[in-house]
């Protein structure tokens, strides 16, 4: 089927159409600049700019790909999790879409959507295999599932109990004096640092934590305890190692996340793990993924970056693996749902 998807949770506007597990367009608007001089995203900005963004947005898909609107078989929307504002224009985008063009539309899970990106492969590079477990590491978002099934079946085995990771890089590079998305920054200057200079706490890795918060994250503590040296380096006059401190904090950000990743493969004997989210990005985090997964005989998918981050192709995808399961469409009858669960793939 011909999908056209829409993404609006965050601070990009993505529009996305797939044919099947085929990728078509990707178009996406970003209002990150907008946000930079307020240090994170202002959900305010983000709504107005997507609604700024959405009728543009759609027109560059629908040339990229090289289609008609009217062919066009089934709608799909992010409708949650994500900020209220955002979501509500792309819902209310979908829906009027969906109206004027007569065709169906899919209200699915952003989460479930990042792994969907997967399916999205060039040819010859085979097929998703389930189950999976899929790491997820945005801005807004640090879970850990178990996927036996697209459509059916995604179990959420952990998530971060305080900031998400790339959250964490965003005010750890605050504190270091680096702009505005922080996780590239500090990526950048991690490369000449030495991660080993200075042992940051590993959130939720304590003996006591492996029951209760085996697989959650927490990442407020490491932030906390990189400003307080950060302070106590300046306190004391000494001229702080930027590049050693970005290194180390980023080096405990790799350890915990994949720690438990392949804790959970292990655990669950599931020897696949896909990782999702924008810091994925993150050079370390590829490296290390590849390095412990090869060790540890675990098969790593990441789909290529702009799959990644958020986008409307992986929420297309999502739509089709709905319209070629045979699922009902979702009507007109949901809302934007910004604390929407994983396990609810699709709503309405
Ligand atoms: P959501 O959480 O809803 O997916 P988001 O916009 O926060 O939305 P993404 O766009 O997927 O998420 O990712 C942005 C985040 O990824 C930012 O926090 C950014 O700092 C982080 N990031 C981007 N590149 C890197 C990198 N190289 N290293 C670490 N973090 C990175
Ligand atoms: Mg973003
Ligand atoms: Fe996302």
């Amino acid at each position: 089927p011909l999908v056209l998807g829409i993404e609006t949770s965050c601070d990009e506007t993505g529009v996305g159409i797939v044919r099947g597990t085929s990728l078509l367009a990707n178009a996406i608007a970003s209002s990150m600049e907008e946000h930079a001089r307020y240090g994170g995203v202002v959900p305010e900005v983000a709504a107005r700019a997507h609604l700024e963004a959405m009728t543009p947005t759609i027109r560059e898909a629908v040339a990229e790909a090289g289609i008609r609107l009217e062919d066009v078989d089934a709608i799909a929307v992010t409708s949650g999790p994500g900020l209220s504002g955002a979501l509500m224009v792309g819902v209310g985008a979908a829906k009027a879409l969906a109206v004027a063009l007569g065709k169906p539309l899919y209200a699915v899970n952003h989460l479930v959507g990042h792994v969907g990106a997967d399916v999205l492969r060039a040819e010859g590079e085979g097929d998703i295999e389930l189950p999976t477990i899929a790491l997820l590491v945005s801005g807004g978002h640090t879970s850990l599932l178990l996927v036996r099934d697209l459509v059916s079946d995604v179990e959420l085995l952990g998530e971060t109990i305080d900031d998400a990771a790339g959250e964490a890089f965003d005010k750890v590079a605050r504190v270091l004096g680096l702009p505005y998305p922080g996780g590239p920054q500090i990526d950048r200057v991690a490369a000449s640092g030495d991660p080993r200079a200075i042992r940051f706490p590993r959130g939720l890795s304590l003996p006591k934590d492996r029951e209760r918060h085996r697989y959650d994250f927490s990442f407020s503590g490491l932030k906390t305890a990189v400003a307080r040296w950060v302070e106590r380096e300046q306190d004391a006059g000494r001229e702080v190692p930027v590049a050693d401190v970005a290194a180390s904090f980023r080096e405990a950000v790799v350890d915990v996340l994949l720690t438990k990743a392949l804790a959970a493969c292990a655990d669950v004997g599931v020897p696949r793990l896909l990782l999702g989210g924008g810091v994925v990005a993150n050079a370390r985090v590829r490296e290390v993924a590849r390095e412990r997964c090869a060790e540890q005989g675990v098969e790593l998918r990441i789909p290529p970056l702009e799959l990644c981050t958020d986008n409307g192709a992986m929420i297309a995808a999502l739509g089709a693996q709905l319209v070629m399961a045979g699922r009902e469409p979702s009507g007109l009858d949901f809302g934007a749902d910004s604390t929407l669960p994983v396990t609810l793939i699709q709503v309405g």
